[in-house]
């Protein structure tokens, strides 16, 4: 498979520095990634870490300007992990300062603020959020292997995503139901959306992407993302609004994290 980078979100995280974020295809085990920052697209350039093949972001603390005036560029490399060859590089995007990333900070402290108060309340609820692999192997249990077509809903094997060794790490978040009473209204005038549907409203870490499977943590409860929109003036992501789709108990993405312990995590 063609590897492939779809986005290269940063956004920042207040009081600890910025979020660098991806959406990476056709990587696997025999890759490593290698995140590099700079003040300028020519360089040069610092090595802020090394990562594994199946990481989807990283917070970078060192960065300088906390202040948000500028942003830096980062770069992200995928590495053959055995040669050290490069085989894919992308720069971000340039924040100048005629878009200064200081108000857009802004806007993100007051979504964190929210966030906080409704925590205070009991509002918000944890998530684990997991993101199939959209490379590998086709499983051999679930997917008949010469004309590619999955066979069998609920499969052990891959729980679901098709791919052997499916799921990646498991990233944990925190987001409320912004739906309430509105939606049932909607749902009572237009019938468009579904019983088992809800309206999530969380933050820009991590970026979350049609096909996601979040679990609540407490509640043991899993939800398919339909779509995302994002709030993301300049480019930079503030927030985030998924719609979820409830998975049925029979199907095997409700097996994701049940072994994790999250009693005090
Ligand atoms: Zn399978």
């Amino acid at each position: 498979m063609m590897m492939q980078l779809d986005a290269l979100h940063v956004t920042i995280a207040p009081r600890r520095g910025w979020y660098v974020q991806w959406e990476l295809r056709g990587v696997s085990p025999s890759h490593r990634l290698r995140l590099e920052r700079s003040a300028s697209s020519e360089g040069p350039w610092d090595l802020v870490s090394e990562l594994a093949w199946n990481v989807y972001g990283h917070i970078d603390e060192l960065a300088e300007g906390r202040d948000f005036w500028i942003a830096p560029i980062w770069r992200l490399l995928v590495l053959d992990d055995n040669t050290g060859d490069v085989l894919l590089e992308s720069n971000s995007e340039t924040y100048g300062s005629t878009r200064s990333p200081r108000f857009i900070a802004e806007a993100i402290r007051q979504h964190d603020m929210v966030m906080t108060r409704l925590h205070g309340q009991a509002l918000t609820r944890d998530f684990m959020l997991f993101k199939s692999v959209t490379w590998g192997s086709l499983c051999y249990a679930c997917v008949d292997q010469i004309t590619k077509q999955p066979f069998g809903g609920d499969c052990g094997v891959c729980n679901g995503s098709r791919r052997i060794g499916g799921w990646g790490a498991p990233m944990r978040m925190r987001g409320y139901f912004a739906d309430g009473e509105s939606i049932l209204t909607a749902r009572q005038q237009t019938g468009r959306m579904q019983e088992s549907q809800r309206r999530l409203q969380m933050s820009s870490w991590p970026i979350a992407t049609e096909g996601n499977i979040l679990m609540e943590v407490f509640q043991r409860v899993h939800w398919r993302v339909l779509n995302v929109s994002r709030t993301a003036p300049n480019g930079m992501v503030v927030s985030q609004s998924l719609l979820l789709d409830r998975v049925p108990q029979d199907h095997a993405e409700t097996r994701l994290g049940l072994e994790l312990d999250l009693a005090d995590a």
